[in-house]
């Protein structure tokens, strides 16, 4: 920048000297020429062809300024040359930067200074600010006043502001655009965030420069789709933002999002699917209200992955109401992480009895676990798991219920020197985490008897279809390590869990057991299972046995054991112990 700056000054002082004494040729001082007004501006209108920069000159004297054509095009100016340079600068300056310039010019003008160089803003015709760098030198007049002030201004993020690939303005423009034309007036219209599905397997298959150019196209289309004013940007990685504003109905961003999409499609077929993929998009509508820059593109954002997890190739309109729960699970999962870093405080474990029914006394038990947020309170399981999973934070979780829940079994075998301890494996535990390692690990540093421990996996598809899941569970299977099959009969019941001895415990989903007593099919359905497993040495548990005549109905079946609030609800260690072993944990 700067070399370019140096040489332009030098080059108008070059042409100068070169024509002293030529025709042209007018007042003289020291060894250089001095043109008049119109002579001067005529060479440097013929020098700023030959830059990008801005030539100037102002006549401080008369107080008028002419600058490259060009720039009437690219700045807030409606004329190359105008008096009254106070005035126009107003208009063509950003507000804020203003005061500074003024100073810096009224030091040129009257307290001696001869040089210009200041980086400040001025704005394009929309009003956006741009970035510009001005310099410039004083030529004196004869009697060392101030004549003109000669310089050139060039724009400092010209090169950082459109976008290689796509040839877009970048999101730094939109955001300068938005803020300067949405947030300071009162009109709605919309944000539409456009992304290529699968993109980051389309660079790993086919290379960068083919994702690269399938990002061209797609922007390609997209400017040829949008006809009614409405500017396209690049943002972050394979995204494309489109943004409208003023007389914009409900509905539009949908319609334009469809044609853009079969204009990618006939292109796809056009290019005989060498380049196949799709694109999702998501959407928000703004209006006087609504419309903080930053918000507008989380939100957006947050649309275009809910379009992503709705299986892609789709549109998606902004929901409030799907963004705040969202931003609740986030933050509740923020909480479960500081929670474990902060040595697992208010997790607690509590316990189900499991009784034998054969024996009626009590088994063993169900380790579940409990969290007591500061900021949430007490939290179903079922609402904070599935956060644990999505974040891993099961994994390190996980290991604590197992070592906690192992060392209270060891506890309560000073009671009933068999009791057993049932507990909760995720899926993720199985498919990301060392599980069976640690698992044996953590049995053996306890020094517990395996055969009083077993761990529970909830059906779900990824057992069928998780090779890693079942060799883990095999593992388990060839340490002699006992495995439950928990809610059998939701889901993904298969009978070949049976069949195969997958598992040596089945559970019996509690919808079953409440339903024994009113509907036939189910009692035919628990009492073949149960059957079926006890005819391939199986044990079978039933969950959710509530009261007295549920218990004599089911009973009738002969489980090997029952769970239910009916001989006690989860409980924490005091209790537990105080209720079955009658003494404190
Ligand atoms: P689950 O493994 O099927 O656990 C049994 C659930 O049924 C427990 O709910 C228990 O309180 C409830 N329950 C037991 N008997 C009855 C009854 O008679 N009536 C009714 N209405 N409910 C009964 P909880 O503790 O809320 O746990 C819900 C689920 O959260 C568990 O279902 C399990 O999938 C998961 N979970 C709980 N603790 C853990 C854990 O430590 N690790 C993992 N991975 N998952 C856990
Ligand atoms: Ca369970
Ligand atoms: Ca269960």
């Amino acid at each position: 920048m700067k070399t370019t700056l140096l040489f332009s000054v030098k080059f108008v002082r070059i042409v100068l000297t070169v024509w002293r004494g030529g025709k042209l040729g007018g007042m003289y001082m020291d060894d250089r020429v001095f043109l008049n007004f119109e002579q001067m501006k005529y060479t440097l209108s013929v020098l700023g062809k030959c830059t990008d920069d801005y030539i100037y000159i102002w006549d401080l004297k008369r107080d008028y300024y002419a600058i490259s054509e060009r720039a009437v095009k690219d700045f807030r100016l409606s004329e190359s040359g105008f008096y009254n340079t106070g005035q126009v600068f107003r208009q063509v300056v950003y507000p804020e930067d203003f005061p500074k310039l003024e100073e810096d010019l009224t030091a040129i003008k009257e307290k001696g200074q001869r040089t210009h160089n200041m980086e400040y803003r001025w704005l394009d015709p929309n009003g956006v600010p741009v970035w510009i760098s001005c310099r410039g030198e004083v030529v004196l007049d004869e009697d060392g006043e101030p004549l003109y002030l000669v310089g050139r201004i060039s724009e400092i993020g010209k090169k950082n502001k459109i976008d290689k690939i796509t040839s877009l303005y970048n999101e730094n423009i939109l955001k300068q655009y938005y803020q300067k034309i949405v947030e300071k007036q009162d009109i709605c219209g919309y944000m539409m965030l456009i992304g290529i599905d699968n993109f980051k397997e389309i660079n790993e298959k086919y290379g960068h420069d083919f994702g690269d150019m399938i990002l061209a196209n797609m922007a390609d289309i997209i400017r040829k789709n949008v006809v009614n004013g409405e500017s396209v940007y690049r943002m972050e990685g394979d995204c494309v933002v489109i943004f409208d504003y003023g007389n914009v109905r409900p509905g539009k961003a949908k319609e334009l999002y469809k044609r853009i999409r079969s204009s990618i499609d006939e292109s796809i077929e056009e290019n005989g699917y060498k380049m196949f993929h799709t694109i999702s998009a998501g959407a928000v509508y703004f209006d006087s209200k609504e419309r903080e820059y930053g918000k507008l593109v989380e939100q957006m954002n947050f649309a275009l992955h809910s379009a992503k997890l709705k299986g892609k190739n789709t549109f998606v309109l902004y929901d409030q109401k799907e963004y705040e729960s969202y931003i609740r699970r986030l933050d509740i999962q923020e909480c479960l992480r500081r929670s474990i870093e902060n040595d697992f405080k208010g997790f607690e474990l509590y316990y189900q009895p499991i009784m034998d029914v054969g024996m009626d006394t009590i088994h063993g038990a169900e380790a579940l676990i409990r969290w007591n947020s500061e900021k949430y309170g007490y939290m179903s399981p079922v609402e904070f798991i599935p956060l644990l999973e999505e974040s891993s934070l099961i994994i390190p979780l996980g290991r604590w219920i197992m070592e906690t829940a192992l060392r209270q079994c060891q506890k309560w075998q000073d009671e009933i020197s068999d009791f057993r301890m049932n507990i909760n494996l995720s899926f993720v535990q199985l498919q990301k985490s060392n599980m069976l390692a640690d698992a044996e690990e953590c049995i053996k540093r306890i020094g517990i008897d395996v055969n009083n421990v077993v761990f529970e996996v909830t059906e779900s598809g990824e057992i069928e279809t998780s090779q890693t899941t079942q060799n883990v569970l095999k593992g388990f299977k060839d340490r002699s390590i006992a495995l439950a099959i928990d809610d059998f009969g939701t889901g993904y019941s298969n009978l070949r869990y049976i069949k195969e001895k997958m598992f040596d415990l089945i559970k019996i989903d509690r919808i079953f057991i409440q339903n024994i007593m009113q509907n036939e099919h189910d009692y035919i359905l628990v009492k073949h299972v149960t059957e079926l497993a006890h005819s391939m040495n199986l044990m079978v548990c039933y969950e959710g046995v509530e009261t007295k005549e549920e218990l004599e109905s089911v009973k009738r079946l002969e489980p090997d054991y029952i769970q239910g609030y009916y001989y006690g609800r989860p409980m924490n260690a005091a209790a537990f112990s105080k209720q079955f072993f009658g003494r404190g944990a």
